[in-house]
C-alpha cells in the first residue's frame, strides 16, 4: 500500500519548482494527481513524466485567480477522477521588491489576486467535493515570510500572512466534516521563483545564491522535494489527528 494510494489530488502552480516536485512524489505514491497551472506546454510534458513511470496525472489549465475557471476545472477533475480528496494551493508569485510607500495599488492587488483569492477560490471549490466523500485535506503553501519579517517584498508578506490564518480558521470551520486544513512554511528553496530573484539582483546569481546559503542554520537553501516531503505526509492519512497546524520546513531559518 502506497502512502496516498487512490487519492485525487489537485496541485495548482503543478509544473514548476516546488508544485512539479509535489505532483511528481504524490503520484510516485499512488496518488491520482491533477496537475494545474498556466503554463500548458510543461504541464503535458510532467504529466507524461509521471505517466511513463506507470503513475497516473492529468493537466488542466488553471489561473487560480480566476473564479470561473476554478470552478470549472475542479467540476472536470471530479468527473475525469471521481472525486477530489486533496487540494494543494501552492500556486503563488513573489511580486513587487520595493519599499511599501513606493508600491502601486495595482502592484499590491496583483500578488493578493493569486496568493490569497486564488487560495480562496480554490478552497471554495474543493470542499464542496470533500464533503462528498466525508473529508479531505488542503494543504496552503504559505512561507517563512507568512512568520516572520525579512524587511523586503512587502505585498508577499501580506500574502502569506493571511494564507497562514486562513488555514487555521478554515480547520476550525472543516475539523468535524474531518476535512484537515494546514499551511506549510518553506524556507528559501531554490526553483525558479527564486532565480528569477536571483537573476534580478545586483549581486548575480551565485553570490544570491551563497548569501540564501547563509541564512539558514543548515547551511544551505533547500530543495523542492524538502517541501513535497511534507505535502505527502499532510496529504496522507498518517497525519489525519494534524489539522490548522503549521508545518515549518526552512532549516532553521525561523528558530534564530
Ligand atoms: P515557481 O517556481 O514560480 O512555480 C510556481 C508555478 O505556479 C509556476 O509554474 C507559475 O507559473 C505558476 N503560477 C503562477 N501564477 C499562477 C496562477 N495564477 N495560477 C496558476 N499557476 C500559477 O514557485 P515555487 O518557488 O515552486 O513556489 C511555490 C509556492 O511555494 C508559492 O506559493 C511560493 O510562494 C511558495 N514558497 C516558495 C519558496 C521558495 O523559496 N521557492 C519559499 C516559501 C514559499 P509562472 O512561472 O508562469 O508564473
Amino acid at each position: 500500500m502506497q502512502r496516498v494510494q487512490d487519492k485525487v489530488v489537485v496541485v495548482t502552480g503543478g509544473v514548476l519548482g516546488i508544485g512539479r516536485a509535489t505532483s511528481l512524489l504524490l503520484a510516485s505514491e499512488g496518488a491520482k494527481v491533477a496537475v494545474t497551472d498556466i503554463k500548458d506546454e510543461e504541464g503535458r510534458k510532467i504529466v507524461d513524466e509521471i505517466t511513463e513511470r506507470s503513475g497516473i496525472a492529468e493537466f488542466w489549465h488553471l489561473d487560480t485567480s480566476k473564479e470561473d475557471e476554478v470552478s470549472k476545472v475542479f467540476a472536470d477533475i471530479a468527473r475525469t477522477f471521481g472525486k477530489i480528496d486533496v487540494l494543494v494551493n501552492n500556486a503563488g508569485i513573489s511580486g513587487v521588491d520595493k519599499p511599501m510607500h513606493e508600491i502601486t495599488a495595482e502592484e499590491w492587488s496583483a500578488v493578493m489576486e493569486v496568493n490569497v483569492k486564488g487560495v480562496f477560490f480554490c478552497a471554495k471549490h474543493a470542499i464542496p467535493y470533500m464533503q462528498q466523500v466525508g473529508g479531505g485535506s488542503i494543504i496552503n503553501m504559505s512561507s517563512i515570510y507568512g512568520l516572520v519579517g525579512a524587511g523586503d517584498i512587502p505585498p508577499y508578506h501580506a500574502s502569506k500572512g493571511a494564507v497562514r490564518i486562513m488555514s487555521k480558521n478554515d480547520a476550525l470551520f472543516y475539523a468535524k466534516q474531518n476535512i484537515r486544513v494546514n499551511s506549510i512554511h518553506p524556507g528559501f528553496i531554490w526553483t525558479p521563483l527564486v532565480e528569477e530573484l536571483a537573476s534580478r539582483s545586483a549581486e548575480g546569481v551565485e553570490a544570491f545564491r551563497r548569501q540564501l546559503d547563509r541564512l539558514h542554520p543548515i547551511g544551505h537553501v533547500g530543495e523542492p522535494d524538502d517541501i513535497a516531503y511534507g505535502v505527502l505526509y499532510l496529504a496522507s492519512e498518517e497525519s489525519k489527528f494534524v489539522t490548522g497546524s503549521e508545518l515549518v520546513i526552512d532549516g532553521g531559518y525561523t528558530s534564530q
